[in-house]
């Protein structure tokens, strides 16, 4: 039952048919001192334990990793959204988020374990686990006593999770299940004193969760580590279970509830993968800005070439942009879990429900921000020429590292597509009301356009209805794509994955331009003038996005007059009145950080 003061905080999913004020909205510059201090804490053990050892990191030293997490353990770092009466810090979501970001930059491996443990690990009892079962094991991993692991992929059963052939077998006299199976990509397992597995009882439709301990004369054996692509200090092995015994009272929640627990801890798991790739973008941008300010060709700094500010200019801009976006969701997600709290949930269903809540957002985040890394990645190999290419600078590790975020915690193929199913299910829902701003588009597109001159004089006036027409593109393409296809829309999988792409591009634009109004009308206009430019970017580049998506989805499911009028609807909602100028706002941008020679934002 919803509590009419989470009435009036913004739902999963309604940024896109309500205005947001940015007064409303929470950005890294709102951290608190004790979020500063958590920050400045866990960048200072980064520095001091996991940057200067990225050559043994890079090397598969597996020990170093583990050493490292136990180090991460007794600063406190693996336990800070762990309520306190089990062992850890108890701080809210927004300091979970940030010692995520600035853990995860040293390397991909340690950034993983990290995750693997912290996240899918650990979060799976402390969301659904008994009193019994929190006070067992949950403040042996919020130390770092205990490691966990999170076992739900199969040989077989990858992106369709729930269809996993290893099966869980009541004893005769009821008090335990024996587990076989085979696990694959198991993140930590090399280490790890626990898995959270997920199994099928006899023929149920969906899995169940159980707490397995790692006791290897209890039928459970391992792979090789996996040769893989990056993250090479990340211990990922196969994980075999024959007859293993695990008693009754470790089933996580009830009998299949896998599935919902799965989800739900990878929601979660989402929105920190975001987090996790901030700080690598922030550090790859500062390290390209760097050799670019020192590497001279024809006579000149390559950073002074436009080619490479153009590049350093987009790196920023994304980066950017990622923080705003995660930290707006992330403070939603803590607002939510205390509203929860104040209304008599426990921690437990308070933080379940907030999560759940913004599993939208936390999949837009998830593609936005690990594609965002890769492309970083890839532009600093770039701007580091032949040298990027060499194992000797960090470009090529970061590179690698990046990769993988496409892939785990829901690909992000799935991922987009369900950021729209899932906005489109809550609207069926009556959870968030598209249908209504949909017809009012469509009556908008049957009617005259206004051809009086509007008044952008004031900053960002442009740029604000901007987004609100980019929000009227979605709605007028996914409303009439929902009333072409009806529940078959799951079946037309490229009109999904472009809607999206708008989606992605509205949740991310819109964030920049609220932080960044928000700072200016506190900092000011002039001290913002970067930020300003960067909001103006990032904005420039979703409207082409919007456009290219829009048109192609338009063309696949319209016809004749429907699809002329939706062109038209179209080109009216991604048309500027004053075109930016991209190379001056590239320029600006990128003249910034070339004098302070780091990302400074
Ligand atoms: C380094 C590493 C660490 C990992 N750690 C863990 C871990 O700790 N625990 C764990 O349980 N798992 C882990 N995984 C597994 C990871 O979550 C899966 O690899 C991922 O979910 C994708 O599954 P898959 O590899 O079977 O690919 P598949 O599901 O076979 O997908 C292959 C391709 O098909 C696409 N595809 C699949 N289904 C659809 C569909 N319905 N519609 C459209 N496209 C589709 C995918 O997007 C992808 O592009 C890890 C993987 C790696 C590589």
């Amino acid at each position: 039952m919803e509590t009419q003061q989470e009435k009036e905080i913004l739902r999963g999913g309604q940024f896109l048919v309500k205005e947001t004020k940015c007064e409303d909205v929470f950005t890294p510059e709102d951290f608190n001192e004790e979020q500063k201090m958590m920050r400045d804490s866990v960048i200072e053990f980064n520095d001091r334990e996991i940057i200067p050892h990225r050559d043994r990191f890079e090397a598969k030293d597996y020990a170093l990793t583990e050493e490292v997490m136990h180090k991460a353990g007794d600063m406190g770092f693996l336990g800070v959204s762990v309520p306190e009466a089990y062992g850890g810090l108890g701080m809210g979501f927004v300091s979970t988020m940030i010692v995520c970001e600035y853990i995860s930059s040293g390397t991909g491996s340690f950034s993983t374990a990290f995750g693997a443990h912290t996240g899918i690990g650990t979060m799976p009892i402390t969301l659904y686990g008994t009193e019994e079962q929190k006070q067992k094991y949950v403040p042996k991993l919020a130390t770092g006593e205990w490691f966990g692991a999170y076992a739900l992929t199969e040989p077989e059963a990858g992106s369709d999770a729930n269809s996993g052939k290893t099966t869980a077998t009541l004893s005769a006299d009821g008090k335990s299940y024996k587990i076989n199976g085979q696990k694959m990509w198991i993140s930590n397992a090399g280490f790890c004193n626990l898995f959270i597995v997920f199994a099928r009882i006899e023929n149920d439709k969906n899995i169940t969760g159980f707490i397995v301990e790692k006791d290897l004369n209890n039928g459970i054996s391992l792979g090789e580590e996996e040769h893989k692509l990056g993250i090479h200090a990340s211990s990922t092995r196969q994980v075999f279970f024959s007859d293993t015994v695990v008693p009754v009272e470790n089933m996580l929640a009830g009998r299949g509830e896998g599935f919902k627990i799965a989800m739900n801890a990878l929601n979660i798991g989402r929105i920190k993968l975001a987090a996790a790739c901030l700080d690598s973008q922030r550090r790859i941008t500062t390290i390209a800005l760097q050799y670019a300010n020192e590497r001279k060709q024809f006579n000149t700094r390559i950073s002074d070439f436009g080619a490479i500010k153009s590049k350093l200019a987009e790196m920023a801009t994304n980066c950017y942009a990622g923080e705003s976006a995660s930290y707006r969701a992330a403070k939603n997600i803590e607002d939510r879990i205390a509203m929860r709290q104040a209304a008599g949930n426990s921690h437990q269903e308070a933080e379940l429900k907030g999560v759940e809540e913004y599993a939208i957002e936390c999949s837009i985040l998830k593609v936005a921000v690990s594609e965002d890394v890769q492309h970083c990645a890839d532009e600093g190999i770039q701007i580091f020429g032949g040298m990027g290419f060499s194992k000797d600078t960090p470009m090529e590790a970061a590179w690698r590292d990046a990769r993988i975020a496409r892939i785990y915690e829901g690909t992000n193929e799935i991922n987009r597509m369900l950021s729209v199913g899932m906005l489109v299910k809550k609207a069926m829902k009556g959870h968030v009301d598209l249908l209504g701003p949909a017809q009012a588009v469509a009556d908008e597109l049957m009617g005259i356009p206004s051809f009086d001159t509007p008044d952008y004089s004031e900053l960002f006036a442009e740029e604000k209805e901007m987004i609100a027409k980019l929000k009227k593109v979605f709605l007028m393409v996914a409303g009439s794509a929902v009333q072409k296809y009806g529940p078959e829309l799951d079946n037309h999988q490229q009109l999904l994955l472009a809607a999206s792409d708008i989606l992605i591009e509205i949740y991310m634009a819109e964030s920049t331009l609220l932080r960044t109004e928000k700072n200016v009308k506190r900092f000011g206009e002039k001290e913002q003038e970067t930020q300003i430019a960067m909001a103006k970017l990032y904005l420039y580049n979703a409207v082409s996005i919007v456009e290219k998506n829009g048109k192609e989805s338009i063309i696949s499911f319209a016809e004749g007059d429907e699809q002329r009028m939706l062109l038209m609807g179209l080109r009216r909602f991604v048309k500027y009145t004053n075109y930016p100028d991209i190379v001056d706002l590239r320029n600006a941008i990128a003249d910034k950080i070339k004098a302070e020679n780091k990302y400074s934002f």
